[in-house]
């Protein structure tokens, strides 16, 4: 890989206190990384250079017909003060997937894992120490052919930046979700399998929709039969049916229209790891309101790399209202995320090998 240092990179004091600060996505590391890519030439050799804007053409297909895939990872800080990514293979292969979908060219598994792992390396005084806070990575990659004609991309960029994340978890809010009956997000043959902006677009019309009826996020359901559960805003969904020992963990299975997340597939191991029985079902609205309301689901999460596991409290719909238990985070909820945040921090055996070194 091509290195070019920043001159301008954030001295120590002023990067601890931007590092400090938490939130999500306020402050990006010193550098970035760029990688080209042709139909003639296939992938060119990655550069890690300067953070900062990018230059294009207005005439940039990316622009128009919005041919983009993203991903999202995280670094974290180990209790000797290393440095560990948690599954990047696994958005290495997610990355390609979606790259597929949008007619992109596939980036192979070992160039994308050299990319992380170098701009980590360069700025690894950028990860935070505290648990619950990493170093958020965003792999994302752009149709860069000029051109006004529609037609897969000849030409595609590849970028990596990284942005401290700080603790944003507040143990005593729950979120509350609006079901969204209006719109939906994904349907059979389309992209809802894969990480593209596209997707993110067309949906924040129901966000807004769910924060006028005063909810944090939306709840999609399935396109055709407009009943089953699918997923949350841009988290994964889980539901406990029971108490105790006894409990089973359930997640709306992928059915093509999800997105398949990392977080959500880990949880189905590590449910299993604590006890718990899991099920990958398809469930209904009724079920969800039937459930609440019977006792027999007990506690409600969302799921994803950001947030790792965030509590679900109120659910709300053009139905009604429901809540979950007494509106508050469940014991289950709140044990999968810390043995997940264990794991990602060192303190938990990794007894799935899910942690990945920067070395
Ligand atoms: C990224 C994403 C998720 C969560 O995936 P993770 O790999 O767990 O971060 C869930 N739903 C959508 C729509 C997403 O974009």
């Amino acid at each position: 890989m091509k290195i070019t240092l920043n001159p301008l990179a954030k001295d120590e004091a002023t990067r601890n206190a931007l590092v400090a600060e938490g939130g999500f996505g306020k402050y990006y590391t010193d550098h970035m990384v760029w990688c080209e890519w042709s139909e003639k030439d296939g992938w060119a050799e990655p550069e890690l250079i300067p953070y900062g804007p990018i230059t294009l053409d207005p005439a940039t297909a990316v622009f128009h017909y919005g041919q983009e895939i993203f991903e999202g990872m995280k670094a974290y800080r180990q209790p000797d003060g290393s440095i560990e990514l948690f599954r990047p293979r696994e958005n290495a292969k997610r990355f390609a997937n979606s790259a597929k979908r949008l007619a992109l060219p596939e980036m192979p598994v070992e160039l994308f894992m050299e990319t992380v792992e170098t701009l980590v390396k360069q700025d690894n005084g950028w990860v935070p120490n505290k648990v619950g806070e990493s170093l958020y990575i965003r792999p994302f990659m752009i149709a860069t052919e000029v051109g006004l004609g529609v037609r897969p991309t000849n030409k595609a960029t590849y970028l990596l930046i990284a942005t401290p994340a700080g603790a944003y978890f507040d143990p005593s809010k729950a979120v509350s979700v609006w079901i969204s009956t209006e719109y939906v997000r994904a349907a059979q043959g389309g992209t809802g399998e894969a990480k593209c902006g596209g997707n993110y677009a067309a949906s924040l019309v129901a966000q807004k929709a769910a924060s006028k009826e005063g909810c944090d996020q939306v709840v999609w359901i399935d396109a055709k039969e407009r009943k089953w559960v699918e997923e949350m805003g841009g988290m994964n969904l889980y539901f406990v049916k029971g108490k105790g020992a006894g409990a089973t963990v359930i997640t709306p299975k992928l059915t093509g229209t999800l997105l398949p997340g990392i977080t959500r597939d880990s949880i189905l191991s590590v449910a299993v790891d604590l006890g718990y029985k899991v099920e990958e079902v398809m469930l209904s609205i009724d079920d969800w309101r039937e459930g609440v309301t019977n006792g027999e689901i007990t506690e409600i999460f969302a799921c994803g790399t950001a947030a790792v596991v965030s509590p679900v409290g109120q659910a709300k719909s053009a139905m009604g209202t429901w809540v979950t238990g007494d509106g508050q985070p469940g014991p289950i909820t709140m044990q999968i995320r810390n043995h997940l945040l264990g794991i990602q921090h060192g303190t938990v055996e990794d007894k799935h090998n899910w942690m990945s070194a920067v070395k």
